[in-house]
């Protein structure tokens, strides 16, 4: 398959800052990728409980965001 130069997909890694456990894999930070996250917030005993709304910010805050290179 044959990379398309103007359609670039980028996919980011997310993993949890507390436990280092990669989460998920998106094209966008945004839900439903989020919904995991705070799933894995839930119940990870690393990270500091979220509120019941959290905002995208404080979710931020917990992970750690790495672009994956796709050869
Ligand atoms: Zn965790």
């Amino acid at each position: 398959m044959q990379p398309m130069p103007d359609t670039p997909t980028r996919l980011f890694e997310v993993a949890c800052k507390g436990c280092g456990r990669s989460l998920v894999i998106v094209e966008r930070l945004r839900d439903p990728g989020i919904g995991a996250l705070v799933d894995h917030f839930r119940v990870c005993g690393a990270s500091e409980p979220l509120g019941k709304a959290p905002m995208l910010g404080a979710i931020m805050t917990r992970v750690r965001v790495a672009v994956v290179d796709q050869a």
